[in-house]
C-alpha cells in the first residue's frame, strides 16, 4: 500500500503529512487507522471485523434507522433528501462541487480549523492523497474523484499535533465507520462529517488497467464517472467527452478480483454515519443529498442561496433488474459463465435503459439491493465465517426480498 514518507505542501494551506506504512490486514481498505500509533484500534474500529451499525447510528443521529419509515431500510436514518446542483458548477468537480464547497464554507465561516480530504497525488492524478486543508481556497485542490484507497484517518494524529480542535472530514463509508467508532476517544472538540456514497473501489493500479481498456491513450483521460443513466462518462485532456453504455464496457476483460472482497461485501453504500451524504446516485443527472441529523442541516445551511434544489424523483421498477442481477451473481459465484446479452442487442438495450429502467430513488434502491445480494453471495463463497458479524440485519432484510435468506450460523 502507498507510503508517503515525507510531508509535502501541495499548495498554500494544503498539506500532505508523511505517514507510517500500513499494517497488513485481511479485509482492509487502508482507512489509515493501522498507520496510527495505536494500530490495534482496528479491532474496534473496522467495518470489516465486528461492525455495530444500530449502536453507532443511535450515537451519531440519536436513533437507529427506522425501517417503518419510507426508504430508511435502504438509505439509513435521514431527515430529508434533495436533488441539487451547486450554481455555478465548479471547474474540476466530480459533479457540481457541493462536497468541496461545503469544506470551503466550513473554513470560511471559521466553523472548523481544518478539513481532512483527499487530493490527487502530484505524480498520478488518479492516486488519492489525504491532505489537511486549512485555507478555504485550498479545497479546490480536492475536487474530483480518485479511484483507490486513501489512508485519510492517518491524518487525525498530525491534525491534533498541529493544534486543530474543530475538524471537518470528507470521507467514503469505510473511513467514516472507523472515524465514528473511535470519535469519542480522539480528543477533538467537534468533528463535522461530510460523506460521499461509495459502491465500488479498487486499487489505483487496477484502475489504470481499466483506463487502458477504454482508450489507446489512457494517460489523457482526466475524468471518469459511472453515471446513474447507465453510462460511463469519460473526459479527455483535449476537452473531448465519450459516453459508453454500461453494457458496452469491456468488463469481461477484467480479472475476477478487480474489485476486492472488501468492496464486493461492503454494506454501507450511502455512508449512513455521516452528518450528511453528498452523492449522485439518486439525483437523475444532478446531485443527491441526504441530510441525516441537526449537524447535517447546519452544514447544508452554509450553502444558502448557492444551490438549485428540489425533492428527488423516482421512476421505473427495479424488481426485474435486481432479480436478474441476483441470478447472474449466483452463476458467476458458482463458476458458471455470466449470461451475457448478444452483442448486437447491447447498443439497443443501452439506449433503452435510461428511458425505461429504474431512475432516481428507484435506481438508488436497486443499487442498495444489489449491494446486499453481492455481500451475501461473495462472503458466503469467500469468507463464510465473517458473515455472522459483518452482515447487519437490514442487509438480510434487503436480500430476503429476492429469496436470499441466511443459513444456519450466518446470523448472530
Ligand atoms: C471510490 C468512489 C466511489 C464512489 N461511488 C459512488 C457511487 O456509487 N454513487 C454515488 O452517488 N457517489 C459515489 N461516489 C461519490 C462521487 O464520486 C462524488 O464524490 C460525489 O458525488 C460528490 O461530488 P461533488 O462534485 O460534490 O464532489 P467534489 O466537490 O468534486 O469533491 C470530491 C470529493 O471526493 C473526495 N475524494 C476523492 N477521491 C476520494 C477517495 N479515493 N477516497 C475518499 N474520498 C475521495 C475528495 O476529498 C473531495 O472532497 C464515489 C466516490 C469514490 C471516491
Ligand atoms: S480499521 Fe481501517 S486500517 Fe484497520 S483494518 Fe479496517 S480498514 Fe484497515
Ligand atoms: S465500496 Fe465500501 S469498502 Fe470499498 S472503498 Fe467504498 S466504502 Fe470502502
Amino acid at each position: 500500500m502507498a507510503q508517503v514518507p515525507d510531508g509535502r505542501l501541495l499548495a498554500p494551506g494544503v498539506w500532505a503529512p508523511g505517514m507510517a506504512a500500513a499494517r497488513p490486514r485481511d479485509l482492509c481498505t487502508d482507512c489509515g487507522i493501522s498507520r496510527t500509533a495505536d494500530h490495534q484500534r482496528c479491532g474496534r474500529a473496522c467495518q470489516f471485523i465486528r461492525p455495530d451499525y444500530p449502536a453507532l447510528e443511535a450515537r451519531v443521529h440519536g436513533r437507529a434507522r427506522d425501517t417503518a419509515r419510507p426508504d430508511e431500510l435502504f438509505f439509513g436514518p435521514f431527515r430529508r433528501m434533495l436533488r441539487a446542483s451547486l450554481l455555478p458548477p465548479r471547474e474540476g468537480a466530480q459533479w457540481t462541487g457541493i462536497t468541496t464547497r461545503l469544506g470551503e464554507r466550513l473554513l470560511e465561516t471559521g466553523a472548523v480549523d481544518a478539513v481532512l480530504a483527499v487530493a490527487p497525488h502530484p505524480d498520478d492524478r488518479w492516486r488519492p492523497l489525504p491532505v489537511i486543508v486549512t485555507e478555504p481556497a485550498g479545497m479546490a485542490q480536492c475536487r474530483g474523484m480518485r479511484m483507490g484507497y486513501a489512508p485519510l484517518l492517518s491524518l487525525l494524529e498530525p491534525a491534533r499535533a498541529r493544534g486543530h480542535r474543530r475538524l471537518a472530514i470528507i470521507g467514503i463509508p469505510c473511513q467514516v465507520y472507523a472515524l465514528r467508532a473511535l470519535e469519542a476517544e480522539l480528543g477533538f472538540e467537534r468533528i463535522y462529517v461530510i460523506g460521499t456514497p461509495c459502491s465500488d473501489n479498487t486499487t489505483t493500479e487496477n484502475f489504470h488497467r481499466f483506463l487502458g481498456l477504454l482508450s489507446e491513450r489512457p494517460e489523457t483521460i482526466t475524468y471518469l464517472e459511472f453515471r446513474a443513466d447507465y453510462h460511463v462518462e469519460i473526459r479527455f485532456a483535449d476537452g473531448r467527452r465519450r459516453e459508453i453504455p454500461f453494457l458496452m464496457l469491456p468488463l469481461s476483460e477484467l480479472p475476477g478480483d478487480f474489485f476486492p472482497l472488501t468492496c464486493r461485501s461492503c454494506v454501507d453504500y450511502t455512508n449512513v454515519l455521516a452528518d450528511l451524504t453528498v452523492g449522485y446516485m439518486g439525483g437523475e443527472g444532478e446531485q443527491w443529498i441526504i441530510v441525516r441529523n441537526e449537524r447535517g442541516e447546519e452544514i447544508l445551511g452554509l450553502l444558502d442561496g448557492e444551490l438549485r434544489a428540489a425533492p428527488p424523483g423516482s421512476a421505473g421498477n427495479r424488481k426485474g433488474p435486481v432479480a436478474g442481477f441476483l441470478k447472474n451473481t449466483e452463476r458467476a459465484a458458482g463458476g458458471l459463465p455470466l449470461r451475457r446479452m448478444p452483442r448486437w442487442l447491447r447498443p439497443l438495450v443501452g439506449w433503452l435503459m435510461p428511458k425505461v429502467g429504474p431512475r432516481g430513488l428507484e435506481f438508488a434502491r436497486a443499487r442498495l439491493e444489489m449491494k446486499a445480494i453481492e455481500s451475501v453471495i461473495h462472503l458466503r463463497r469467500e469468507a463464510p465465517r465473517r458473515m455472522k458479524h459483518m452482515i447487519p440485519a437490514h442487509v438480510w432484510a434487503l436480500a430476503a426480498r429476492y429469496g436470499l435468506r441466511s443459513e444456519p450460523g450466518e446470523q448472530p
